[in-house]
C-alpha cells in the first residue's frame, strides 16, 4: 500500500526474539530462546478461586475503569514488598503500569528527542533498547565486567557528552548477561548521577529471584535525592500474563509517568489488579516465590553442571546467583546468528547475543534461559547445543 509511515519507523524491527518464540512454539523445540517463566509454577488454581471471590464481590469495581495511578490497595502492598530489594516506599510513589515493558517505554517518551543520548550497559536489554529506539536516540555502550560498569569508563563518556538524558541499567541477575553488580558500583553510580545530574533508570523484574548470597540493595535504596526512577514487574515472581509492574520514583518524575500513562491507556486493567490484590491477601506471594526460587536454581544448576561437563574449554559462560539466564560467549570469530541456524535444525533454540547490542557488533555471544524448560529437555538440550558448538569450532579451524 506505500503509507507514509512516521519516520521513527524507520528504526523500528521486528524482535528477534518475538520471531524466535514463533519458532520455539513448535513442540519439537527446545528452547533456551524466551523469557519465560515455568508455566507449571502459575498458580491457576488460587487464582482461580480469587477471581471468582472478586467478580462475586466486587465485580462492579473490577469492570469499571479506576484511578490511573492504580488501585490503591495494590499500590501499598508493592510499596511495602520493595522492601525486599532495600527500598523503603510509600504508596504514593508508586504508579501501577501495564508490565514494565510500558515503563521502558514511557520513560523514552519522557526523556528522549531525536539524538538524545542514553547511556546503557554493554551487552543489554533487547526489549528496552527496541522501546528507547522509537524515540530516535543515539545509544553509548558503557564497557562493563562482572561487577556492573565500568565506572572510570562511564565517568569519561559522561564529561565529554552533553545530550545524555538517563543511564539505564538492569543491575541484578542482568537480561542477558545474567550478571549483578557489585555495592561499590551501585554507590559509585549513584554518586555520578548526583554528580552530573543525570537520572537512573533502574530496571529491576529479577531482584527477588536470588538462588544464592545475598540481596544487595537495590540502587533506588541508596537514593536520598530522588535520582533512581525504578521499575517493578509481576511477570516474573507471579505470571507476566496479568500485565502488572510498577514504576517508582520521585514525585516530580512520578507525574511525568502518570501523564503519560494516561495518554497511552488511561490505567492498566483493573480487574488484573483487583484480581492480585485479592491473590495477596489470601495466599503468600512469599510462599511461592520461595517455590519459584526453588526449581529455577535447579535448572540453572543443571545447566551450569551440563554446560562444564559437555561444552567446549575455549567456551566462557557466565554462572548467575539469580534471574532467568546464562551469557555464553565463544571465540570472536564464531557468529551466533549462524549457530543459531543449526541449533535451530537441530531442535534447539537461544538467542543471538548481536541483539543485545544498540549499535551492532558482537556477534560471538548468545543468551540462554533455564527458566522454562525441565531438567530433562535442559540436560538433552545443553548436549545437542555442546555439539554444535563443537562443529563450529572445528569447521572454523579447518577453514
Ligand atoms: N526489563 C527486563 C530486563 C526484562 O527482562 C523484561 C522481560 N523479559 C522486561 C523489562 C519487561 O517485563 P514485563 O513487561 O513483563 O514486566
Amino acid at each position: 500500500m506505500g503509507f507514509k509511515y512516521a519516520k521513527r519507523m524507520e528504526n523500528i524491527k521486528a524482535s528477534e526474539i518475538r520471531e524466535l518464540l514463533k519458532l520455539t512454539q513448535r513442540p519439537e523445540i527446545i528452547s533456551f530462546a524466551g523469557g519465560l517463566p515455568a508455566p507449571e509454577l502459575f498458580p491457576v488454581d488460587d487464582f482461580r478461586k480469587v477471581s471468582d471471590k472478586v467478580l462475586a464481590e466486587k465485580g462492579r469495581i473490577a469492570l469499571q475503569y479506576g484511578p490511573t495511578e492504580g488501585y490503591n490497595p495494590l499500590r501499598e502492598k508493592i510499596a511495602s514488598r520493595m522492601t525486599k530489594v532495600g527500598v523503603k516506599a510509600d504508596f504514593n510513589d508508586i504508579l501501577i503500569i501495564s508490565g514494565s515493558q510500558q515503563g521502558l517505554d514511557f520513560t523514552g517518551k519522557i526523556f528522549l528527542d531525536k539524538d538524545d543520548i542514553v547511556l546503557c550497559e554493554s551487552p543489554s536489554y533487547l526489549g528496552a533498547i527496541n522501546a528507547f529506539k522509537a524515540y530516535q536516540p543515539k545509544f553509548i555502550e558503557v564497557p562493563t565486567d562482572d561487577n556492573g560498569m565500568k565506572m572510570n569508563e562511564l565517568e569519561e563518556i559522561i564529561i565529554n557528552n552533553d545530550k545524555i538524558k538517563f543511564i539505564y541499567v538492569i543491575p541484578d541477575f542482568q537480561n542477558p548477561s545474567g550478571r549483578t553488580w557489585s555495592l561499590e558500583r551501585r554507590k559509585k553510580l549513584l554518586e555520578l548521577s548526583e554528580k552530573y545530574n543525570i537520572p537512573i533508570v533502574e530496571d529491576n523484574p529479577y531482584g527477588e529471584l536470588r538462588y544464592d548470597g545475598k540481596i544487595p540493595p537495590a540502587i533506588k535504596g541508596l537514593d536520598t535525592k530522588g535520582n533512581v526512577i525504578f521499575l517493578g514487574t509481576f511477570s516474573k515472581i507471579f505470571s507476566p500474563g496479568i500485565r502488572l509492574g510498577w514504576v517508582c520514583a520521585s514525585e516530580e518524575a512520578l507525574n511525568k509517568y502518570i501523564l503519560v500513562k494516561q495518554g497511552a491507556d488511561l490505567q492498566a486493567s483493573t480487574i488484573s489488579q483487583l484480581q492480585l490484590n485479592q491473590y495477596i491477601e489470601e495466599y503468600s506471594l512469599d510462599e511461592h516465590v520461595d517455590k519459584i526460587k526453588n526449581i529455577y536454581r535447579r535448572r540453572r544448576d543443571l545447566m551450569i553442571d551440563t554446560m562444564k561437563k559437555e561444552f567446549p574449554q575455549d567456551v566462557k559462560f557466565t554462572i548467575p546467583e539469580g534471574g532467568l539466564f546464562t551469557w555464553v560467549e565463544l571465540p570472536e570469530h564464531v557468529n551466533t546468528r549462524e549457530l543459531a541456524k543449526k541449533a535451530i535444525d537441530n531442535n534447539v533454540a537461544f538467542v543471538p547475543g548481536g541483539s543485545f547490542y544498540p549499535n551492532a557488533g558482537n556477534e560471538n555471544a548468545f543468551r540462554l534461559n533455564y527458566s522454562n524448560m525441565d531438567e530433562e529437555r535442559i540436560v538433552k538440550g545443553i548436549k545437542i547445543l555442546a555439539k554444535v558448538i563443537e562443529e563450529a569450532l572445528q569447521c572454523e579451524k579447518s577453514m
